[in-house]
This record gives C-alpha cells, structure tokens and sequence, in this order.
C-alpha cells in the first residue's frame, strides 16, 4: 500500500458517504422542521467536524501540506485503514437507512418525527455517530501525516462530547420514558461498551 493509494481510498470514502447520504439529506429536507435546538455553539462545533474531516484532510491530499507533519506509511496501518473506511460506509448506509426522513444535520426534530429504535438503532443509539468515528479512524490511518491524520479525531470529538448528551436530552424531552427505555437498554456507539 503506496500513500498515493491510501489517500485515494481516503477520497472513495468521501465520495462513498455522499453518495449514500445525498438521497436520504434531499427526502428529510423536504420534512419541515418542527423543534430545534440549534444555536450558536452547535454551528461552531459543526464548523469544527467539517474543518477536521473534511477541509484539512483534503488539503493535504491535494496539495501536500503541512509537509513537516509527514510520516512513512506503513502497509498494515494502511490496509487497517481500508477496512475502517469500509465499516464506516457500511454503518452509514444502515443507520440512515433506519433514520430516514428523521436525519438532520444538526439537533432538530422534523414535523412527524418517529423515534428509531430499529434496524442498527437496535444495537446503538448513534450509529451516524459511530460511523464519523470509523471515519475519523480511517483518516489517522490512511492519511501519514500527524496533523491532517488526527484532525477528524479532534474535530469529529468536539462535535461529539459536545453535543450527544444535549440530543439525547432533546430525545428525552419529546419521546420521555420510551427514549429512557430505549436508553436502558443501549449503549451509545458500541454495543456493550459504550
Ligand atoms: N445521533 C444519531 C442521529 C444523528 S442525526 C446517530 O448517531 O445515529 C441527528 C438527529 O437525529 C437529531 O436531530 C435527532 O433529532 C435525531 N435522532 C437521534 N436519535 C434518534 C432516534 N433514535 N430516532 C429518531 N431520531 C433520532
């Protein structure tokens, strides 16, 4: 595994999320929004996901840079890479295949909205959650360089610690003791863990 390689499997791991987002983003957009908790620190925490997934790893494959942070791929660490960003699309497209129309982007409810607790939502309550995280490692794998490797992983977490506990009171406010049901009987990414 060549780092040329690596950071294209990188790329078909961004194409293939868009690709299994984009129809079930376009059906939940036309659901209107009923309640939202969106606000100031929500925005800047999801600036700071897209910056450390997004932005900075394609910058680096694209230009190379910071070229002082690069490191001698080695080929176990690239092919674990592959198999992460493998699992990644794999939770993506079966936890928004049980969430449909109930996707947002960011903390809201859409008019109608059903509480999922079926499909992969079965075994974890944030299955999207887990799959950023396979991202976010498949990233420090893939990518040999200290600082666009590890950005998912910091960016991807602010947006986590910062926000899960907020949805998951919001869940609570609207579905109560059948989301704390739900809750009793899940774990949050993995199952019997955490
Ligand atoms: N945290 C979930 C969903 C991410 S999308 C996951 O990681 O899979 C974020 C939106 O999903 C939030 O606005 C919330 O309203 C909604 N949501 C979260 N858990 C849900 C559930 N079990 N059923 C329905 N909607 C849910």
């Amino acid at each position: 595994m060549t780092p040329a390689v690596a950071k294209a499997v990188f790329v078909l791991l961004a194409v293939g999320w868009y690709v299994i987002r984009f129809p079930y983003a376009r059906r939940s957009r036309r659901t209107p929004v009923a309640k939202s908790a969106r606000d100031a620190r929500e925005t800047v925490l999801l600036l700071a996901s897209l910056s450390g997934l997004g932005i900075v790893p394609f910058i680096y494959v694209a230009t190379g840079f910071p070229s002082f942070a690069e490191y001698p791929l080695h080929a176990v660490q690239g092919w674990l890479g592959v198999l992460a960003a493998l699992a990644a699309l794999v939770v993506f497209r079966l936890s928004h295949r049980a969430l449909g129309r109930n996707w947002s982007i960011s903390l809201e409810l859409r008019e109608g909205h059903k509480l999922v607790t079926d499909g992969i939502y079965r075994h974890i309550r944030h299955p999207m959650y887990t799959g950023f995280w396979l991202w976010a490692a498949a990233q420090m794998l893939l990518l040999p360089n200290w600082f666009a490797g590890l950005a998912g992983l910091a960016g991807f977490g602010a947006l986590f610690f910062g926000r899960v506990a907020q949805e998951e009171r919001l869940m609570l406010e609207t579905f109560g003791g059948e989301y704390r049901a739900y809750m009793a009987r899940t774990f949050r990414l993995i199952p019997g863990l955490y």
